[in-house]
């Protein structure tokens, strides 16, 4: 099918990317890496009257640290953070998710912060972003907000995002030495939506207790969720087996999925459980194989 008819606006610059959505207001949608919303459009699920493209935008083609955070600009492709080096090096959580979004072909078009916008409830980087504690910059004609991630993800394909204005980066707290994470995805086949997820990150103190922890799910709900009790459980105790099983218990019981092709809602409350436990072990075994001293057994 063809999608309806509609004008289209490449901007040249996010000034005059903010100008266009502004002018038009509800009419515009931004068109990132196209990945989601050409075959939404396609299907006649999405019909903008204007469409604003910032995908050519290099100003917002940016991946960089500052003040103890990790800058991911609005037209930085998936594929961007798979093929750095130093993501990859020590930024465990999101080197993990950057391998499992989708296939190669659509990380090479798709955005990490389009798909955070995008908000779709079996969405991959909605549930690192809530893991890591990531914060929106949204671009209003009255200038810039923060939004924390726990507030930006307000329903399925809803942010708060309002008409007129661009999530212009995503940023997230840049982890230390005794942070790591982990990414878990289940999937029927390569390139596949997941089935079921879960995103981890833990912080150990130097006598080896739980400082912080991260916990969140997809596929489990109308959005991403984060597992607050999980959370709650883990942080201030000395990992144990018995913690981490208690504590990932928490995603099954929070996880409200629908039955579909993919699985029944018993097995994906199930694999809640299975792949925050996952996440929460490899997230040890990384900090054990990065930190000496701690104490962690696992
Ligand atoms: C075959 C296939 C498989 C896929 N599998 C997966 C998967 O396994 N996991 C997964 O998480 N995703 C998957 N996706 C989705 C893919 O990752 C998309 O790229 C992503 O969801 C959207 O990113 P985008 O840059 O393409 O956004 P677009 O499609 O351009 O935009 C998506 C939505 O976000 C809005 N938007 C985008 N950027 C901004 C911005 N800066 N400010 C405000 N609004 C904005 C748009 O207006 C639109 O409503 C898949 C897609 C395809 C085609």
């Amino acid at each position: 099918m063809f999608p309806v008819s509609f004008e289209y606006v490449r901007a040249h610059s996010a000034e005059e990317a903010l100008a266009a959505l502004v002018q038009h207001g509800g009419d515009a949608r931004v068109l990132a890496g196209g990945q989601s919303l050409i075959p939404a459009m396609r299907y006649r699920l999405a019909r903008p009257v204007v469409l604003v493209d910032i995908g050519d935008l290099s100003e917002l083609n940016t991946l960089t640290e500052e003040g103890g955070h990790l800058h991911i600009g609005a037209t930085l492709r998936d594929a961007a953070l798979e093929f750095t080096p130093w993501i990859n090096q020590r930024y465990s959580l999101l080197s993990d998710v950057s391998r499992v979004v989708a296939d190669p072909v659509v990380r090479h078009m798709g955005t990490v912060v389009g798909s955070v916008c995008h908000n779709d409830p079996s969405g991959d980087w909605t549930a690192a972003a809530l893991a890591a504690r990531a914060i929106l910059t949204v671009r209003g004609a009255g200038g810039d907000r923060e939004v924390q991630i726990d507030d930006f993800l307000i329903d399925a394909f809803t942010t708060a995002v309002q008409d007129g204005e661009l999530a212009v980066s995503m940023r997230l707290p840049t982890p230390g030495a005794r942070t790591q994470g982990s990414y878990q995805k289940i999937e029927r086949k390569v390139g596949d939506y997941a089935t079921c997820a879960a995103a981890v990150q833990l912080t150990l103190d130097e006598g080896g207790l739980i400082s912080a922890a991260g916990v969140a799910i997809t596929a489990a709900a109308t959005t991403a969720v984060r597992v607050k009790k999980a959370e709650a459980m883990l942080v201030g105790q000395r990992p144990s087996l018995h913690l981490l099983q208690e504590a990932a218990l928490e995603a099954s019981i929070l996880s409200t999925p629908v039955a579909d092709a993919r699985g029944s809602v018993a097995y994906k409350k199930d694999m809640a459980r299975v792949l925050v436990l996952r996440g929460l072990k490899q997230s040890l075994e990384r900090l054990n194989a990065g930190v000496t001293g701690t104490g962690v057994q696992a």
